[in-house]
């Protein structure tokens, strides 16, 4: 029996990996800080390129009755409500999928249909409350040492741990995150609480002169997931992710198009939760030996473009391809690397450029009451968030 092939972290990409390689029968064992196994709660754009890996896992039956099919995006007049920009995505399906469609579900349900499809196949696949505090390897295995006092040996370790990777700094040092003068305001409102029909079309953006929002549906249009980024340079607070309330955030959007506030009002307060927004320069490398890293652990990406989950299942997947396709580790994580690096490092640095503009262009006096620029900016905008299908 071969060793397994070791996995921390049991979040979107770790999952991802997990199942990718037991569906081509390589032994895993995922461990998870986490004492339950979870998502936040809160909703998650698929795009075409997604919705590829999610087939590939054969789990779109699973996610077929929680998949919203989106029919268009439009980007709105911050205070007006005018739509500036539109991209049609009527024709969209999620069983077929062909095209550069868009689909919304809720990151719970995503996580859920992982780590069931992979309880079908190992039920003791995944081990919660572990925390991995380093890892040291040899010429023939990599060790995991947890903060219980536990080991566990593989053949290969993938470090799937996220932004705050500890895997990530056993191999290349400890580096602190970087800010990106961004705070994320995530919230679920159930629809029934919202007039009918408060906004077309199922998708919008509202750019205003230092935050955005997003807006669309999730779990059979019953709730109403959003964004809300607003650019903060003096966040103080230690923790990336801590309790708000309603009215903070409604305070931000004082002035705005009325349906904006509608939406932001209705939040569940127990659920009001803000993220500063953080990523980490372009690395050289993901891996030494047998440790590789994948996901934010490798190319920790800011959400601006809506690929972070993306770019993680993608990963997951091409490196069990990889893995199953070269029996010779060195050349199977070289060939991952190749893959994946030159493709998640643009996806990294043109997230991380939205998180510059256009707040800053829409800061400067006067720039919001010019119609041309603002729907100039709507363009470009989503232009650089189009979806990518490949
Ligand atoms: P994570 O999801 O961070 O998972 C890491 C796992 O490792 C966690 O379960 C954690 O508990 C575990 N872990 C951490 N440390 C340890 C340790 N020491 N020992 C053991 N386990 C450990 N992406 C999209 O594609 N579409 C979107 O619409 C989208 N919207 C977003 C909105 C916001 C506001 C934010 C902040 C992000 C968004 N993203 C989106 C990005 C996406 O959430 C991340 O890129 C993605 O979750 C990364 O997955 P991952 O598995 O690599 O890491």
């Amino acid at each position: 029996m071969p060793e397994p092939i070791l996995i921390i972290g049991a979040g979107i990409g770790g999952l991802t990996a997990a199942l990718a390689l037991l569906q081509r029968g390589l032994p895993v064992e995922v461990y998870e800080d986490a004492p339950e196994l979870g998502d936040v709660g809160a909703g998650i754009s698929v795009q075409a390129n997604m919705r590829n890996v999610i087939a590939g896992l054969g789990l779109i039956d699973a996610l077929a009755d929680e998949a919203v099919t989106a029919n268009a995006a439009a980007q709105r007049h911050y205070q007006t409500g005018e739509i500036l920009d539109w991209i049609d995505h009527t024709g969209g399906n999620w069983q077929h999928g062909d095209g550069a469609h868009l689909f919304f579900l809720h990151r719970a349900d995503l996580h859920g249909a992982l780590a069931a499809a992979i309880q079908a196949i190992d039920a003791g696949c995944i081990r919660l409350n572990k925390h991995l505090v380093t890892v040291t390897q040899d010429g023939d295995s990599a060790t995991a040492h947890f903060a219980d006092g536990s080991t566990a040996r593989g053949q290969l370790l993938v470090g799937a741990d996220g932004l705050r990777s500890v895997t990530r700094a056993t191999l290349f040092g400890e580096e602190s995150p970087r800010y990106s003068g961004v705070v994320a305001w995530r919230g679920l409102v159930p629809a029934d609480r919202l007039p009918p029909g408060l906004f077309t079309p199922d998708s919008c953006r509202w750019i205003g002169p230092d935050w955005r929002i997003l807006c669309y549906p999730v779990r059979h249009r019953t709730l109403i997931n959003y964004v809300a980024s607003v650019a903060n340079q003096t966040w103080q607070v230690e923790s990336w992710k801590e309790h708000s309330t309603v009215e903070e955030l409604l305070g931000l959007f004082a002035g705005c198009d009325p349906v904006i506030a509608k939406v932001i009002s209705q939040t569940p307060p127990e659920l009001c939760y803000k993220w500063a927004l953080f990523d980490r320069d372009l690395v050289p490398k993901w891996g030494v030996g047998r440790v590789i890293l994948l996901g934010d652990a490798a190319h920790p990406t800011l959400p601006f473009l809506g690929q972070g989950a993306g770019m993680a299942m993608e990963d997951g997947i091409v490196l069990a391809r990889c893995l199953a396709h070269d029996s010779d580790l060195a050349t199977a994580l070289d060939r991952y690397v190749r893959l994946r690096k030159p493709r998640t490092d643009r996806v990294q640095t043109a997230s991380r450029a939205l998180a510059q503009w256009p707040f800053m262009q829409a800061a400067r006096p006067g720039s919001q009451t010019e119609p041309a620029r603002e729907r100039a900016m709507a363009t470009a905008y989503n232009a650089a968030t189009a979806p990518l299908d490949e």
